[in-house]
């Protein structure tokens, strides 16, 4: 049995609701690096330009970030070699998520295809692939409690960017948007007053 076939079979054959496929995601993503033995951060590269159905190229300049397609006899995956390593790794982990989906796309998500806000949803949940693939959730979460909060450091631990790495300390609920500080918490605080003097 092949390793894109046991990612895939992890995603029920029929059209799958937000926070499933988010789920499924994970799923993949943790699958993945159970299947090649990585154990702690960063993780490689090679855990995707090392699959049999990938080739990595390189090209400069990009329109985009990356971008992913399906060259016999394997799929070809093309960086912009412009961008930062950080960023190449994420890309390369996010364009994992298109092949994985392929059939999906193609089958099931067929009649979203045009809409820009769907495809804009199947971008985000290539980024979260990829963001779970390089930034397992119980490694950050480890990291974090364990006394490294500093976002520039946990980026450079697990090489992503800062960026991508503030992302996903939000999905974990590690740390809190931006709105919530300053002005946000004021209002929160004399709204739970409001609701003592109403009580
Ligand atoms: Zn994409």
């Amino acid at each position: 049995m092949s390793l894109l076939y046991e990612l895939r079979r992890l995603a029920p054959a029929r059209p799958l609701t937000a926070i499933e496929a988010y789920s499924v995601a994970e799923r993949q993503a943790t699958l993945l690096l159970q299947l090649s033995n990585v154990t702690e951060a960063p993780v490689p590269s090679q855990v995707v330009s090392g699959l049999p159905f990938i080739k990595v190229a390189v090209r400069m300049p990009m329109a985009s970030s990356g971008a992913s397609k399906w060259i016999k006899p394997r799929w070809v995956v093309l960086l912009n070699g412009l961008e930062p390593p950080a960023r190449q790794r994420f890309s390369l982990a996010h364009e994992l998520k298109h092949v994985i989906d392929h059939k999906t796309s193609n089958g099931l998500w067929r009649p979203w295809a045009e809409n820009p806000i769907a495809r804009r949803r199947i971008e985000q949940l290539c980024d979260y692939f990829a963001g779970c693939l390089l930034m397992p959730r119980p490694w950050v979460k480890a990291a974090y409690c364990g006394g490294t909060q500093d976002v520039v450091e946990l980026a450079k631990r697990f090489q992503v960017s800062p960026q991508a790495m503030q992302v996903r300390l939000l999905q974990l609920g590690l740390i809190e948007p931006y709105e919530r500080c300053g002005s946000n918490d004021l209002y929160f605080r004399s709204a739970s007053s409001s609701i003592e003097l109403a009580a």
